[in-house]
């Protein structure tokens, strides 16, 4: 049994083919299945979230200016953000499904006040410029602005998010907004390809439908709302995971899977437009917020008689052409960036994707414990409610860096998997190693930068 066991877990960790390879949730287990089935229980958790995110706006607005006196500021960027960022490895894309932002649209969508037209095409093909753009604004703008600070900004930002939402609810049929611009949308898939889980269906059932109803809908059940449908998901990056269209199939094909969190980096290789510029930017902005955070960040700007938010511009633009000078250089090295069914690829990017994504974890997380311990001495500030000065703790410095070491850790370990599994496996030691030895210097550089940003003393 033990051997069985061991032969399993083997394959699950190091496949030959990463599409069998793979657990259907569904069949393992009828609570999840249930879960998704019973479509009220999605209901019930958007509405709950709904109400929260109302009471952070009115918070923000209404309730006290200062940093410490008002929750709402660990609650949205402290709390969250991270409890976005930590589901991308776990749930993919199913943030999106109970996201508070498309809540207007929807409402107004219900009452029927939208033109329900379909989505242009330069929405679908240039959405994604833009919604690449408005993430790294927002990343810009929390780093060199007082918006994670002031109550107020940050309930402005929810709202402009929301009315943007709400806006292109009312041109476009279903969720535009969500599909094609949302900044944290976009982010999200792109890192959902990391994820433990994927919705999909069975194609070989699909083959033989005539029906489509998961694309279409019925008269009844609206369609997919991101303009899918089961059918038509390959991949994480835009399918919510929201379980509309289960009820809309009428020969349950589609099903959650537990699935390697790196099969899809690897059967996609870093290819196309969104890989290309998320992953250096991403690493580029992380490595200049880590060492903003530092004593020696603000006397450099001095030296240099700059502002400070000058400098982190400049160093944000420098590490990101950087990771993508270098992605390019070694592409070339490597020779091989094609594939005749794949098309262009580029290896590098892939490599360094899992540094990418927890590196954001990293940081938020950091975040999340430096400032968890004041939540409630804040909340007895704001309320008056003494009993809860006495809940106050700090976490100690030690475990934050030993969770960020282990989160670094095994980003490392992830990038590594990686060379060796396209070594090995995919290119099936065709090409020789030395050629993939720039991948490994890469990466231990990458995680040399890391290391020393994250860890040493301000
Ligand atoms: S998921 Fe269901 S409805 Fe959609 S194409 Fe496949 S079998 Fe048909
Ligand atoms: S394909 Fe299905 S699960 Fe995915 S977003 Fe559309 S309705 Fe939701």
């Amino acid at each position: 049994m033990f051997t069985n066991f061991f032969k399993k877990f083997k394959n699950f960790l190091w496949p030959e083919i990463y599409e069998n390879n793979r657990i259907n949730l569904f069949e393992r287990s009828p609570f999840i299945k249930n879960f998704f089935y019973q479509r009220k229980n999605f209901a019930y958790l958007r509405t709950l979230g709904d109400i929260i995110f109302l009471i952070l706006i009115i918070l923000g607005l209404f309730g006290p200016q200062e940093k410490d006196r008002n929750i709402m500021l660990f609650l949205s960027w402290g709390v969250w953000w991270t409890s976005v960022i930590l589901s991308w490895f776990f749930l993919g894309r199913m943030w999106c499904a109970l996201c508070p932002f498309p809540g207007l649209a929807r409402l107004l969508q219900n009452l029927k006040l939208s033109f329900f037209k379909n989505p242009p095409k330069f929405l679908k093909d240039k959405g994604i410029h833009l919604a690449t753009f408005l993430f790294f604004l927002i990343i810009y703008l929390e780093s060199t602005t007082s918006l994670t600070s002031s109550p107020r900004y940050t309930s402005f930002f929810l709202i402009s998010i929301v009315l943007m939402a709400a806006f292109f609810g009312l041109l476009y049929r279903e969720y535009a907004w969500c599909r094609y611009i949302c900044p944290l949308g976009r982010i999200t898939g792109v890192a959902a390809t990391m994820a433990l889980i994927e919705f999909r269906p069975d194609y070989r059932i699909c083959k033989t439908c005539k029906e489509v109803l998961c694309k279409k809908g019925t008269p009844n059940i609206r369609p997919c709302p991101v303009y899918l449908g089961a059918v038509a998901v390959q991949n994480n990056l835009n399918c919510f995971i929201c379980g509309h269209c289960l009820i809309l199939c009428p020969h349950n094909s589609p099903a959650v899977y537990l699935r390697h969190p790196l099969k899809e980096i690897i059967l996609n290789k870093g290819k196309g437009i969104t890989c290309a510029y998320v992953i250096p930017f991403l690493i580029g902005s992380q490595l200049a917020r880590f060492l903003m955070e530092k004593d020696f960040f603000h006397n450099w700007a001095n030296t240099l008689a700059i502002s400070p938010n000058i400098l982190f511009t400049l160093l944000f633009f420098w590490f990101s052409m950087v990771i993508i000078v270098i992605s390019k250089l070694a592409a070339s090295f490597f020779r091989v960036i094609e594939d005749p069914i794949l098309g262009k690829f580029n290896l590098t990017i892939a490599i360094l994707i899992p540094f990418a994504f927890t590196g954001e974890l990293i940081y938020r997380s950091k975040y999340f414990l430096e400032n968890i311990g004041d939540f409630f001495p804040t909340l007895a500030r704001q309320f008056r409610i003494e009993f809860f000065f006495k809940w106050g703790f700090t976490v100690p410095e030690k475990f934050i860096k030993l969770w960020s070491f282990s989160l670094l850790n095994l980003s490392l370990l992830g990038s590594l998997y990686l060379i060796f599994y396209f070594y090995y496996k995919d290119f099936e030691r065709e090409i020789p190693f030395k050629r993939y030895l720039h991948f490994v210097g890469i990466v231990f550089a990458l995680y040399l930068s890391y290391y020393v940003l994250i860890f040493i003393s301000k």
